[in-house]
């Protein structure tokens, strides 16, 4: 029986790919109608392929697929954005390949995905720009990927009895999502308590531009804080999802060497 197959077009950033059979890679990719999608490009591995060299890791290309029954085959592909200074410095590479995976860990095949990829898109090209400001900037891209994929932390009324958060110390529970008022914070088991001032930057974090929060002068002691809690919270959420088991594995061994080194 000859297989169907229907053509369509599309953008894409490559988030990862493997190699398969003798020639071929596998690509999961995201993209701004279908999600995160898995698609398959034959025979780029030879190196007459004049395919390769669009398909590099976190490229943002225009691919034309042909949809067959198991896979979609890659059949053209050009370059629309190549990222080139972020490829040139080893720190951006990681970086962007953090915000990959983290696109990777969250996104799914959906039919809104056009805010995430928006998103992905701007923090790629955040880290080809020469923004100073990249630990501030990863957070806020945390931050607001956390609330494109529906896991926005409550950061402005009690969790337990909806009262706005007053600028007292109160309590934050990663576990409960959020933040409660001092009365029910004490009631809640696993809190633990947050200084007003954290708090504020974390709402900033939030519900600001990266153009905003970037204005405001902050403390390096205040942005390893803020990092402290969302990549606990961020770790949480995605076990909880059990989903990219190997990426929290090494979000937490980078995690443990960080630790290591700012210890010596
Ligand atoms: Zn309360």
């Amino acid at each position: 029986m000859a297989e169907r197959s229907r053509t369509y077009r599309t953008q894409a950033v490559i988030l990862r790919r493997r190699d398969y059979a003798d020639a071929d890679r596998i690509l999961t990719v995201y993209t701004p109608r279908l999600g995160k999608v898995e698609l398959i490009a034959k025979g780029v591995r030879k190196t007459t392929s004049r395919k390769a060299g669009h398909l590099e890791l976190f490229s943002h290309a225009s691919l034309l697929v042909a949809q067959a029954r198991t896979w979609g085959i890659v059949t053209e592909v050009t370059t629309v954005e190549s990222f080139l200074h972020l490829r040139s410095d080893l720190d951006r590479i990681s970086w962007a390949g953090y915000v990959c995976e983290l696109v990777d860990a969250f996104g799914s095949a959906e039919d809104e995905s056009q805010p995430l990829w928006e998103m992905l898109l701007y923090a790629l090209r955040m880290l080809d720009s020469d923004e100073a400001q990249i630990d501030l900037f990863l957070r806020w891209f945390e931050m607001h990927l956390l609330s494109l994929v529906g896991f926005q932390p409550e950061l402005f009324n009690c969790l337990a009895c909806g009262d706005e958060l007053q600028a007292v110390t109160n309590y934050l529970s990663l576990a409960a999502g959020g933040v409660f008022c001092p009365r029910c914070g004490e009631a809640a088991g696993g809190t633990e308590p947050i200084e007003p001032g954290l708090l504020k930057v974390l709402r900033h974090i939030q519900r600001s531009s990266w153009t905003d929060v970037r204005a405001v002068q902050l403390r390096p002691q205040t942005i390893q804080a803020v990092e402290n809690i969302l990549y606990r919270y961020l770790v949480l959420v995605l076990e909880r999802q059990l989903r990219s088991v190997d990426f929290v594995r090494r979000l937490r061994s980078a995690r443990n060497q960080l630790a290591v080194t700012s210890n010596q």
